[in-house]
């Protein structure tokens, strides 16, 4: 059994009929998914690292008794594990989720298998209805549109609610900072932050507080000043955790080589 991981689960309400799933997934940070109870479905964002993390929303979404809709917000592995927890729910992603999920899901499990018991049993379940674009869904008297905002990976998708103007951010948006991936433009990325942080009144990372389109404001200048200011200091990083000074580091080498290139 893992030292530092286990299936202890918290749900707690956001706003009525809308719900936050927290569990461990690395020693220190937790890993948050989103329950959205509509009139006609429910649907849960993300999956957490371990179907076992579910047992107690499989119960809530039992007594509701409505379909249940999956949706991944990219193919990192903390996201989509949980998945096979609903072998009957379809599971929505970015076409480009499911093309990750087939290609580096076997391998990425087996190499976790072997540093951690915890995830022996896992079995994964990919995408079942990959979109491209924009997808909007009609859950009753609740809608989520989902986008594609790449940056933290290529593949990471929003889920915005317009009507309660809140947005699930995923790896997009991340406290206390985001993490830059191999690929895909810091600049556009800041930008389309900014734009949403006009729209959203809650914003829910997938990774620290619960916050408002502040989080928005200060991931867009951390990830601008990655590329204008390299040796700014970081205030975000005061207090931060290793794992977060860590990923800083890394950072400003991805956008080095990105101002570079
Ligand atoms: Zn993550």
């Amino acid at each position: 059994m893992s030292d530092v991981l286990d299936s202890n689960t918290v749900i707690r309400p956001v706003l009525e009929n809308i719900f936050a799933i927290e569990a461990p997934c690395e020693p220190g940070v937790d890993v948050r998914a989103l329950l959205v109870c509509g009139e006609r479905s429910t649907l849960l964002i993300d999956t957490l690292a371990h179907p076992s993390q579910l047992d107690d929303v499989r119960e809530l979404v039992a007594s509701i008794e409505l379909p249940l809709l999956i949706v991944n917000s990219h193919a990192d592995w903390d996201h989509w594990w949980g998945n096979a927890a609903f072998p009957e729910a379809p599971v929505i992603a970015h076409h480009l989720t499911r093309a990750r999920q087939l290609a580096e899901g076997q391998r990425s499990l087996r190499s976790r298998q072997r540093k951690d018991s915890f995830f022996g049993d896992v079995m994964l379940r990919a995408t079942t209805i990959a979109f491209e674009g924009q997808l909007d869904l009609d859950l009753g008297g609740l809608h989520v549109e989902l986008h594609l905002l790449p940056g933290h990976t290529a593949d990471c998708i929003v889920a915005y609610l317009p009507e309660r103007r809140l947005l699930f951010a995923g790896d997009a948006a991340e406290d206390p900072i985001p993490l830059v991936g191999e690929d895909g433009s810091i600049v556009a990325w800041s930008e389309t932050l900014r734009a949403w942080a006009t729209r959203a009144r809650i914003v829910v990372p997938a990774h620290g507080s619960i916050s408002g389109p502040e989080l928005l404001e200060r991931n867009a200048r951390y990830l601008r000043d990655l590329l204008s200011r390299p040796n700014a200091v970081v205030p975000e990083l005061v207090e931060a955790t290793s794992f977060y000074k860590r990923a800083h580091r890394r950072n400003l080498k991805r956008a080095t080589d990105q101002a570079e290139s």
